[in-house]
């Protein structure tokens, strides 16, 4: 990027941490966006050392001058600008792309449908128990061109990588890359589905022999990256036995060492069996020691809001699993347990059809319902057959499950609705509740 001029789109978080690595590169920088900048230091310093700021997204800002376009992953192709610079030839690049051109040490990049950030929290959790210096950026919330800078030939940086932010790395070479899964169920065309796969392609195309290439060998598109990638394969499963990490005895066997029943693995649900076996697989081929895993796989209770485990309270188990805010995730929560559990759900109607959730209310005793789709829980709880209960918000249906639960049992948040009929976010709901359950519980 040295010497080269390059146009930033966008100035959000990533757009910023871009804007500033290409500067410290030696690029002339032009920062183009859609909306009014605000007043910041980081702007005039980047101003001082030359940068130029446009201040809408007028595409002839753009001609054959420029080396690069790093836009925002948010930003869809068919914006003017990115057009344009398609139609000049002017490759299109996201942030992480610029981050990498300077990193030298060993790289670790996960990508796939679902489970990114559970298996990429995983795998730090396990390089760090193991001793070893891991930086973890990516999608997962620090842009990596805000922590390249102090990183040397010696470090691992693990990358959680969306597809939107693939599309924008032509160049990327990871020594051990995963894509977890690929669900594109919702996409009911051959086309689309295809072009999904390339965006997660890219992650391996540049891979050579001795780096390697980490696959779901249940996933229906499996073949499509194994046959193609010059990366050694290897591949997790959850029903096939015989692969590096197994687990169809009932206990994690690494390599052919027996490691743990899988019984005091403390993430629950078949879905984070897959999440941890993948994180074993690429901890493993990192060099990480089995007690290490073992360590981090009988303690590591999931990522905020994500079906984390938060704690046990005479004899009762508590969730907060926020973050579902579809049916589906929440029939992935519901599938995870086979004790009795107290099921509260609600939040943002957006029309969906809350009978689908019937077949998973199997473990369910009893429901506790708020939010605009309060009735439609209701509806859904009469029909099973189980009590419910109306309440006005998370904080007043963690009470009401408190005093519900008995030994043995779960109290399950798993709202099934986004958050935004009554709260902020999904944190910020999974928060409100976490804070009422320790209030009633004195913790
Ligand atoms: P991502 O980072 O890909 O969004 P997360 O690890 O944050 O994934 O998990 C988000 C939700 O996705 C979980 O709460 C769960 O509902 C679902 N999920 C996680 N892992 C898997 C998996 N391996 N297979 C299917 N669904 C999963």
């Amino acid at each position: 990027f040295n010497n080269k001029k390059v146009m930033v789109f966008g100035w959000a978080r990533s757009g910023k941490a871009a804007a500033k690595r290409l500067v410290a590169l030696g690029a002339q920088v032009t920062v183009v966006n859609g909306g009014e900048f605000e007043a910041e230091p980081l702007r005039d310093e980047l101003q001082a050392a030359g940068v130029v700021f446009i201040n809408h997204d007028d595409a002839n800002a753009l001609d054959e001058t420029f080396a690069y376009v790093v836009k925002n992953p948010g930003i869809p192709y068919d914006t003017a600008i990115v057009q344009r610079a398609m139609a000049l030839g002017i490759p299109v690049l996201t942030e992480v792309e610029v981050a990498l051109s300077s990193f030298k040490g060993r790289l670790i990049a996960v990508t796939g449908s679902n489970g990114k950030t559970t298996t990429t929290s995983l795998i730090r959790e396990m390089l760090q128990a193991d001793g070893q210096k891991v930086t973890t950026a990516g999608n997962i919330g620090t842009p990596v061109s805000e922590v390249v800078a102090d990183l040397t030939p010696t470090d691992t940086l693990l990358l959680e990588l969306s597809s939107f932010q693939l599309m924008g790395l032509p160049d990327i070479q990871p020594d051990i890359a995963l894509i977890t899964n690929i669900f594109a169920n919702h996409l009911d065309y051959h086309g689309s589905r295809e072009a999904y796969v390339a965006a997660k392609f890219q992650l391996t195309k540049n891979q050579k022999s001795d780096q390697v290439l980490v696959l779901n060998a249940d996933g229906q598109d499996t073949p499509a990256f194994s046959d193609k990638t010059a990366a050694q394969v290897v591949l997790f499963s959850r029903t096939q036995s015989g692969q590096l990490v197994d687990s169809t005895a009932g206990n994690l066997v690494i390599a052919g060492e027996t490691v743990m029943p899988l019984t005091a693995i403390k993430l629950v649900g078949p879905h984070n069996l897959e999440n941890v076996l993948a994180a074993a697989t690429v901890a493993h081929l990192a060099g990480v020691k089995n007690a290490a895993i073992q360590q981090v796989l009988a303690s590591f209770g999931g990522v905020a809001h994500r079906l984390e485990y938060l704690f046990t309270d005479q004899d009762v188990l508590y969730y907060n699993d926020s973050k579902a805010t579809d049916i589906e995730a929440t029939q992935t929560a519901l599938n995870s347990f086979d004790q009795p559990t107290i099921w509260l759900a609600g939040g943002l109607d957006r029309g969906d059809d809350l009978m689908r959730l019937l077949p998973n209310l199997t473990h369910v005793k009893a429901v506790i319902a708020f939010g605009e789709t309060q009735q439609k829980i209701v509806a859904v709880a009469q029909k099973a057959g189980l009590p419910v209960q109306t309440v006005d918000d998370v904080a007043v249906g963690a009470k009401v499950a408190v005093a519900m639960a008995q030994a043995g049992e779960v109290v399950l948040l798993s709202p099934a609705a986004a958050s935004w009929d009554q709260y902020q976010d999904f944190e910020v709901r999974g928060d409100v509740f976490v804070t009422a359950l320790k209030k009633v519980l004195g913790r």
